[in-house]
């Protein structure tokens, strides 16, 4: 890879235009179209619809299925992402996650394209506007090559994106008897909307929200960012856990991405989604809390210090005895032993449980010791 200065990068004049034409269209031109012919429900379902699929495409497919490789999935549902993810104007499946594959392996470096170090705006739409040096790199996506729906995508995309992308909808607008009305809700206004909530991820969810799986990243879990991305929001665990098919972890967490390649599963188009063990994701959640809270930590009388730090490690231990039982369970589960299994299974729940025991103890030990200082104070 090349390493050059950004003020050296030439700019990229096709992607200047299309990317602050497209708002042009989505914004005025639309609200003065509509204003001018009307509206109608249609355009509103049409531009859902193809927002929900290209996004979706985006997410599952371009994002967590080609770049992750998180879970294997049938050809069809390959076929739906290349197509659909074409829609998005993105650039093609090869190009978008060899680019993603350096953000994740370098991440804030000169070699991550999107790198938030360069500053909000870099992050979110002007290394697009710039001919990346690396723009062309692939060979960290060897195994995408070898993807015949990878290669037919990357050849035919800018077709796919001209053809289907912008007429598809002209076509849909032109049965209800109004083509530019189509052209305009279901092409421009979703492609703008979908560009933008995409950007928001490297620019957004690497500026606000929370650290909680690693401080030292700015990758952040933002859930309003997951509201518009099918779920791509909770971007702390991300980086920390990117082969997980999820973003979102806890069950409540909006990630519809998540959500649609369960249901794959159950349909049989998709298989080993990878999952990180739940004792591994909750300890290293703790660890970093502990980390923010060892100036308070330190603050505890001597006593009390005692047992919190007796605490902290008896939850350790049993969060690492339980990460061995979960690994036990699902080799006994794989090998179709059952009662080993359940047996494997039940002590691997006592032990997690008690693991989260001691944790909220070391929690409300804090916080009592805060109130009792507050007591003092008032
Ligand atoms: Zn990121
Ligand atoms: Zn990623």
């Amino acid at each position: 890879m090349t390493e050059a200065k950004l003020t050296d990068r030439p700019k990229d004049w096709t992607n200047i235009l299309f990317l602050t034409l497209t708002p042009v269209f989505a914004g005025p031109v639309l609200i003065w179209y509509t204003y001018k012919t009307g509206f109608s429900l249609w355009m509103l379902v049409l531009f859902t619809v193809m927002y929900s699929l290209s996004g979706l495409a985006i997410c599952a497919g371009y994002h967590r299925y080609f770049s992750h490789k998180s879970y294997e999935c049938s050809p069809i549902i390959q076929m739906f992402y290349a197509i659909f993810g074409a829609f998005a104007a993105q650039n093609s499946i090869l190009k978008w996650s060899a680019g993603h594959r350096r953000h994740h392996t370098f991440p804030e470096s000169e070699w991550d394209p999107y790198s938030i170090k360069r500053g909000f705006w870099w992050a979110h739409i002007l290394w697009i506007f710039h001919v990346d040096p690396d723009g062309n790199y692939i060979d960290n996506a060897r195994d995408l090559q070898k993807n015949p729906i990878v290669v037919w995508q990357n050849r035919w995309y800018k077709a796919i994106l001209l053809i289907a992308g912008f007429a598809l909808p002209t076509l849909i607008g032109a049965y209800f008897g109004n083509a530019i009305a189509g052209l305009l809700w279901g092409g421009f206004l979703r492609i703008v909307m979908v560009h933008h909530s995409t950007f928001m991820i490297n620019s957004l969810a690497h500026t606000l929200g929370t650290q909680e799986y690693d401080d030292e990243s700015t990758a952040r879990d933002n859930w309003a960012a997951a509201l518009l991305t099918f779920g791509e929001g909770y971007h702390s665990f991300h980086h920390k856990f990117p082969a997980d098919f999820r973003n979102g972890v806890r069950w409540y967490d909006w990630d519809p991405a998540k959500w649609f390649i369960t249901s794959m599963k159950f349909l049989g188009l998709a298989s080993n989604l990878r999952m990180t063990a739940t004792p591994t994701i909750e300890r290293t959640r703790m660890e970093v809390a502990v980390k923010r809270l060892q100036a308070k930590i330190d603050q505890a009388p001597k006593q009390r210090g005692m047992e919190i730090q007796e605490r902290i490690i008896k939850a350790r231990d049993a969060f690492s005895t339980a990460m061995v039982l979960w690994g036990k369970q699902v080799e006994e589960r794989a090998k179709g032993r059952s009662a080993q299994w359940k047996e494997i299974r039940a002590s691997y729940r006592a032990t997690l449980k008690e693991a989260r025991r001691e944790w909220r103890g070391v929690l409300a030990a804090l916080n009592s010791f805060s109130d009792a200082k507050a007591d003092r104070t008032a």
